[in-house]
């Protein structure tokens, strides 16, 4: 009968051994040995087990990053400022050495501020370094973490969102917002750069990146050369409303340009 073998099963199974393994590259580790139906099963070397495990998170990594990369349509970073590093920030004054501070800590502390989706404003004068710094963190997070990061500036969004209008075009809007909204951090470049109001479409775009971000407790980068005054005017209230949540940090730049002192 049938069941009688399933009752039987047990004695099967006797007790696991103890005994000592030998890996060709690690040496000796402590083996378990188990006997099930005749065959000998024994566990392997636990350091290549730990390699094992390391290399698939890492190729898990990549390949989350490539999907992350066709989503976009573009790299993470643009080539222009995949190479800006913390390290190559040059601070000299007090406030540029706090600046860098600040952005140091942000990478460090990535894991708790992506836990509460707290957000960076980097506002004020042009050619202070507040791209290099932006970019730097996004570059950072890729290189030291699990973390995705992607750079944009809003103008490059806007003007592929509209190229999604055209006949034929193989994107849709939809895509472009929801690959923004998908990395662990997104910096946006170039907020409030032309002097007019902006358009319906430019705040409903931003509202839309930032609104999906914060849905989803992620935590965005905002680069702009207005101050914390003007900023709700280029942005629109609801956004700006949205950055404050987790408790926004702002990092003022408002020292003289660095551009054209350093020579070429
Ligand atoms: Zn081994």
């Amino acid at each position: 009968m049938r069941s009688e073998n399933v009752l039987a099963m047990p004695s099967a199974v006797p007790a696991p051994q103890q005994a000592t393994g030998l890996c060709a590259d690690h040496g000796q580790f402590p083996q378990t040995i188990n006997m099930i139906f005749g065959k000998v099963f024994k566990t392997g070397c636990p350091e290549c087990m730990r390699i094992a495990k390391k290399e698939e998170a890492e190729r898990a990594k990549i390949q989350e990053r490539c999907e992350l990369q066709l989503k976009l349509g573009a790299a993470l970073i643009p080539k222009r400022f995949a190479t800006k590093t913390l390290k190559g920030y040059v601070a000299e004054s007090k406030e540029q050495k706090e600046a860098l501070r600040v952005c140091r800590k942000y990478v460090d502390k990535f894991p708790e501020i992506s836990e509460t989706g707290r957000c960076l404003l980097m506002l004020g004068k042009p050619g202070t370094g507040k791209t290099h710094l932006g970019a730097a963190i996004a570059n950072e997070l890729m290189r030291k973490t699990a973390a995705t990061a992607a750079y944009r500036t809003l103008g490059s969004i806007l003007h592929e969102i509209r190229a999604t209008y055209r006949q034929g075009s193989e994107r849709a809007e939809g895509q472009i917002i929801a690959a923004l909204v998908s990395p662990s951090l997104l910096v946006l470049d170039e907020i409030g750069v032309s002097k007019e109001t902006p358009s319906d479409f430019e705040l409903t775009t931003l509202f839309a990146i930032i609104n999906g971000r914060y849905e989803q407790m992620r935590p965005t980068v905002i680069i702009s050369n207005l101050d914390g005054k003007a900023l709700p005017s280029a942005m629109g209230e609801r956004c700006v409303d949205r950055l404050r949540e987790g408790g926004v940090i702002v990092l003022p730049f408002d020292w003289e340009s660095q551009r054209g002192k350093e020579g070429f």
